[in-house]
């Protein structure tokens, strides 16, 4: 062994010691409530796939339709000769679902929260963000050069007082050209990814006005769940148009891959030639573009309302706190050992629930991380229910007692 090789085993064997280390799992069967690890079937809990679009016909003859007459490579950047008509198809599919001026697509949503706020915020601007954002706007605010404030989850008065000291650091700089006034940017999602709660908005939206800061929402866990034409929190709440960046990915409930931003022509336009990860990356397959297309046609359609009403049928059989409507159900565990212990004890009662662990949440508050699907049947949840009981999880023992909201805990 060299020493390039010595030195990553010696990181990876902390890793292990803190219960952290992580490994892949091959699944060899399609995503769905049942998955094929290692010649076993798994029901399955951890899937983002909300609505049970993954593996949808409607999709799935899209994307062929689409290979068979667009190929399977973009060939190059959407800026030089990669915009296909699926890409535009799909921007505009994007645009009418969300009723925004304009839509762009990146490949991923991690890519379009990167090359969103490193091209809206530089280091003489300050981002303002919830504790508890996801690792693809802690890593963009970071890369973006600007100066980072973060405020207790969903704590309005932290959130308050941030932003009025932000609002007179700003003031105070003595740049007073209006493109290059210094900027103040809040950014936090609807629907958070690991602890299944909801910001709220409507708060958020009146501060973020007060202090004149502008305000990025990601959705990537509301859209296609929330909301009159499940647009997202945003819509359910009346408040999209006070939001000026609009965010969502194509690879949850939309069940494709890919993500977005939506709002007004000009943000579209700056992000066209701005937007590092869009500009600088080969384009999207334009296949997966045509199957996101035909995801976002199938979450507005009726049968995407029926869905989203399977959905909301199987969270209600986990007994949770009545009128919570989350598909994510963190079970706290605290400590990151013990969650992984519980994850082997379910796989072995037939359950796949993977534990949570830090980096992904803070240390100490590791975590099995439920997510139901409408493509679950009754059946299956009764099962998971049963399996749950089994387990020794303390005050998650009982059904009733699980913690939809982790903070709550
Ligand atoms: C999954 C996720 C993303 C990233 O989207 P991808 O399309 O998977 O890259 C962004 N934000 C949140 C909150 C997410 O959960």
């Amino acid at each position: 062994m060299n020493n390039f090789d010595r030195e990553l085993e010696a990181r990876l064997e902390s890793l292990r010691r803190q219960g952290l280390y992580r490994e892949l799992r091959r699944i060899e069967s399609a995503q769905s409530p049942r998955i094929e690890i290692g010649g076993s079937v798994f029901l399955n809990f951890s899937s983002n796939d909300y609505l049970g679009l993954a593996n949808e016909p409607a999709l799935k003859e899209a994307t062929l339709r689409a290979v068979e007459r667009f190929g399977i490579g973009a060939g190059a950047s959407r800026l030089v000769c990669g915009s296909l008509a699926p890409h535009h198809e799909l921007e505009a599919a994007i645009a009418g679902f969300k009723n925004t001026e304009a839509a762009l697509s990146f490949s991923t949503g991690y890519a379009a929260a990167m090359g969103t706020i490193c091209a809206l915020v530089g280091k003489q601007d300050i981002v303002i963000t919830d504790q508890l954002v996801h690792a693809c706007i802690v890593d963009a605010a970071r890369l973006s050069g600007a100066k980072i404030r973060i405020f207790a989850h969903n704590d309005l008065n932290d959130l308050e007082r941030t932003l009025k000291a932000a609002a007179k650091e700003v003031s105070s700089s003595r740049s007073n050209a209006q493109s290059n006034k210094p900027r103040i940017l809040v950014v936090t999602e609807s629907v958070f990814s690991m602890d299944g709660d909801q910001a709220p908005l409507r708060e958020i939206v009146e501060l973020k006005e007060k202090y004149g800061a502008w305000l990025m929402l990601d959705e990537a866990h509301a859209t296609g769940l929330y909301g009159p034409n499940r647009r997202g929190l945003a819509e359910e709440l009346k408040l999209a148009n006070s939001i000026e960046i609009q965010m969502g990915t194509l690879g949850k409930a939309v069940g494709a891959a890919g993500g977005f931003i939506c709002g007004s022509r000009l943000l579209i336009d700056y992000l066209v030639n701005r937007a590092r990860s869009f500009i600088f990356s080969t384009a999207p397959s334009p296949a997966v573009a045509a199957g996101a297309t035909a995801g976002i046609r199938f979450v507005q359609s009726s049968q995407g309302e029926e869905r989203r009403q399977t959905l909301w049928k199987r969270v209600a059989q986990l007994g949770l706190t009545p009128g919570l409507l989350s598909a994510i159900v963190p079970i706290l565990i605290g400590d990151e050992a013990k969650a992984v212990e519980s994850a082997a004890a379910l796989r072995a009662q037939g359950i796949f629930i993977p534990a949570i662990r830090y980096p992904s949440v803070p240390r100490g508050s590791a975590r099995l991380r439920l997510t139901l699907t409408a493509a679950h049947p009754q059946a299956d949840v009764e099962e998971l229910l049963r399996a749950l009981r089994h387990l020794d999880l303390g005050p998650w023992n009982a059904p009733g007692a699980l913690c939809a909201h982790a903070s709550a805990c």
